[in-house]
């Protein structure tokens, strides 16, 4: 497991299978958070979770935490490149189709030298789903799930002028199709090409996949509407008899005692498994429908929004100057500040980035706030500049306002 430095700590990752969390593992990760770290939790972009203010003395203990809550990868070497991101309600199915390419991954050494970044996104066409970070390689379930539309560095196709799908494979060959295409990613990359879009500039992707080989020509689909409100609240799940009820982790964060809580609601009023989400958000499925309403209660209770206009369910912070050296200000302290100054039936995501590498927003979200100095930030709506160095009062203000004008 790597643990990486920060301001406040070492930073260790735990990748999750599709976000999938037991609540037995869930505890265990409660635990190592308080016995080896600050006890501070964060559920990144990725589904996955992050342990913050780990002690120089206590890797060995988290490993050991980890690999006995069955966390741990098939090999060391292989443990970054379990990047394999699905809908918080992928069937089982899909879930072990997912599980089939990460182990074919860790068996292939030679795939070990992937960047920790390149990410691959299997998409069973469900309701709630990711549709905005781009991934080096993606498929989508087409026809039933017989086969699997794919493309590379980018997202899938949703309007007439989105970049296309290149191709499909049949379900039986989605394993072996995505080792061909990693493999043969990996003998033309040169050290300075760490992701598919590097290749892609230099070599064309027809060229790229003459020697993989796939199915017919997909160019006229195009990914159903996904809704992302639906990772908030309670919802019937699909193709089951239960509900499952979903909730923001604020600003990304949990503490031990609330995934204990957590774990403990999942196994009392659930099936005993969390899904974590690309929200930053947590999600408990197999309620039963009489259990519904109280597991949302609980999770309020808990502090964790519930509803899509909830301020903090549409507010995202990097760690900010209490965890990052380059950071400009403390994020999560003034976007707390910010969140009760934000009007309820706006629910556009506001970003609060310390410095210019925007962590958190795996794409770009509808308004950022670029830290300028501690306090003070420079508001942007997309790409434009909208105003300079305002305070928090300020950005309030603006961001109302920019709304309205946009
Ligand atoms: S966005 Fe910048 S300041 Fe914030 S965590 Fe990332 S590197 Fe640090």
């Amino acid at each position: 497991m790597r643990v990486v430095p920060a301001r406040d700590g070492g930073l260790a990752r735990l990748r999750l299978p599709g976000g999938e969390l037991g609540a037995h593992a869930a505890r265990a990760v409660a635990h190592a958070a308080r016995t080896c770290g600050s006890g501070a939790i964060e559920v990144t972009n990725r589904a996955n979770l992050q342990l913050r203010g780990i002690r120089a003395d206590a890797h060995a203990a988290l490993v050991g935490i980890a690999l006995d809550a069955g966390l741990g990868p098939a090999a060391a070497s292989g443990d970054d490149i379990r990047n394999v991101m699905l809908s918080p309600l992928a069937s089982d199915e899909t879930r072990a189709l997912a599980a089939r390419i990460v182990a074919a991954m860790q068996a292939d050494t030679s795939l070990h030298a992937l960047s920790p970044k390149f990410a691959l996104q299997l998409d069973g066409g469900e309701r709630l789903a990711m549709l905005d970070h781009p991934h080096d390689l993606w498929l989508s379930a087409i026809d039933g799930g017989a086969r699997f539309a794919f493309g590379f560095a980018g997202t899938m196709p949703r309007g007439p002028d989105d970049v296309s799908a290149l191709g499909a494979i049949v379900r039986g060959e989605v394993v072996p199709f995505v080792t061909k295409v990693l493999r043969r990613f990996v003998a033309l990359a040169t050290p300075a090409e760490a992701r598919m879009r590097d290749l892609l500039a230099r070599i064309d992707a027809t060229h790229f996949l003459k020697a993989v080989g796939f199915d017919a020509d997909v160019r006229v689909w195009r990914r159903a509407p996904a809704d992302d409100t639906l990772r908030l609240g309670a919802h019937e799940e699909p193709h089951r008899a239960t509900w499952y009820a979903g909730a923001q982790a604020p600003l990304g964060r949990l503490d031990a005692s609330t995934l204990d809580a957590l774990a403990e609601l999942a196994s009392t009023r659930a099936e005993g498994r969390l899904m974590m989400t690309p929200w930053q958000g947590v999600l408990i499925p197999g309620i039963a429908t009489n259990d519904t309403h109280d597991v949302v209660q609980r999770l309020r209770a808990l502090g964790l929004p519930t509803e899509p206009r909830d301020p903090l369910a549409r507010l995202i912070a990097c760690a900010g100057s209490a965890g990052c050296a380059k950071s400009r200000a403390d994020t999560k302290a003034d976007a707390h500040r910010l969140a009760p100054l934000l009007s309820a039936p706006d629910r556009d995501r506001v970003h609060l980035s310390g410095c210019e590498r925007s962590c958190p927003a795996a794409h770009p979200v509808a308004a950022t706030l670029l830290a300028r100095a501690p306090g003070h930030y420079d508001l942007y709506r997309g790409e434009r500049l909208v105003a300079r160095n305002l305070t928090i009062e300020e950005a309030a203000e603006r961001l109302a306002r920019s709304h309205t004008d946009a």
